[in-house]
């Protein structure tokens, strides 16, 4: 692990123009660790261009960007990608994909089954966040972690840690959050911009959702869906479904919840979460998706009732111990 951190330092040095990118559909890591990797830049005086396929949502606005995230890309590309929290290269979004051949990638990631595809490639799993790991990286580069690189990391981590309450949570993250803190973060703000983010539409939305949730395999998994129908009808998008699953896993006696929102004719993304030893990154890997143990998803082409009961099927089968 150090040697590839000290690998990257070095290139990230040597260069002086890259491109960062992160995953369609961001979450706040993938905004977080992007602007991070960009204030982390800025300070050791390279060029960069910070680049997302799907642009940045706009409950993300207000985190201390080094430069705007643009979601198209320059017409001549650096010759160093650095590549985000993508667990499969196909996340970074199509147009960069028709053009790898333009550009070589730096790969830091924290999913399993990453399979390095990067020319390097820093992949820690134990690692909550891919925030937490530009926090090694500006240490490792001598940037101090404050202002608004602490922004971005905190962002980051908060939102993949569910604010420190998932196993993924480790000592190093409580402390750095501690350090941060300690170093003027303002994190109650911090806090209050990243969950103060409703709208009507996104309650309307959160109570159709939670309204549509049924029980399967004694009450062990919980299935809602998300209809393109449900989102024109409450004026919503996919943006505002991030987290829904999270108070979905808060029944009792469910060990894995699902959602499935539906993005086309017969086509259906798929979320999974679970706790402790129940892997769901094993169960989406069946469906050609990925993930983490306790969170990971995927996409299912099939009618609404058989990708709920293949879904089932899958997850039944791998819920025998109790
Ligand atoms: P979410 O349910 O929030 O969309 O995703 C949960 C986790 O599963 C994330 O870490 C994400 O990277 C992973 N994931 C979601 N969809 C896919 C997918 O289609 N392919 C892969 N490989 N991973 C996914
Ligand atoms: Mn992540």
């Amino acid at each position: 692990m150090e040697s590839q951190i000290q690998m990257i330092s070095d290139q990230i040095r040597n260069e002086d123009d890259f491109l960062v990118v992160s995953h369609y559909n961001p979450d706040g890591d993938a905004i977080g660790s992007t602007c991070a990797m960009g204030h982390i830049l800025q300070y050791l005086g390279k060029k960069f261009t910070l680049y997302n396929i799907s642009g940045v949502p706009h409950r993300y606005d207000f985190v201390g960007k080094p430069a705007p995230i643009t979601s198209t890309l320059p017409a001549t590309l650096p010759k160093w990608t650095i590549v985000l929290d993508c667990g499969a290269l196909d996340r970074i979004g199509e147009d960069l994909l028709a053009r790898l051949d333009e550009t070589t990638i730096i790969d830091i990631d924290h999913h399993l089954g990453n399979g390095d595809y990067g020319r390097f490639n820093w992949v820690d799993v134990r690692q909550p966040a891919v925030g937490s790991m530009m926090a090694v990286l500006a240490t490792h580069l001598g940037v101090p972690i404050i202002d608004g690189l602490a922004e971005c990391i905190y962002l980051a981590i908060a939102t993949d840690t569910g604010f420190f309450t998932y196993g993924s949570t480790t000592p190093e993250s409580l402390e750095l959050a501690a350090q941060m803190l300690r170093h003027g973060l303002d994190m109650p703000r911090m806090n209050k911009m990243i969950t103060k983010q409703w709208t009507e539409a996104r309650m309307r939305l959160w109570t159709e959702v939670m309204a549509s949730v049924e029980l399967y395999a004694d009450k062990q998994i919980a299935i809602g869906v998300i209809t393109q129908e449900m989102f024109e009808r409450t004026g919503t998008t996919s943006e505002d479904t991030e987290s829904i699953i999270n108070f979905i896993s808060r029944l009792k006696t469910v060990r894995v919840s699902v959602i499935l929102r539906e993005e086309a004719h017969e086509s259906y993304k798929f979320s999974l979460r679970s706790y402790g030893n129940d892997n769901v990154q094993q169960m989406a890997v069946r469906f050609g998706g990925g993930g983490h143990k306790n969170a990971s998803g995927g996409t299912l082409e099939a009618s609404l009732k058989n990708a709920i009961e293949m879904l089932v099927d899958v997850i039944s089968g791998s819920l025998d111990r109790p």
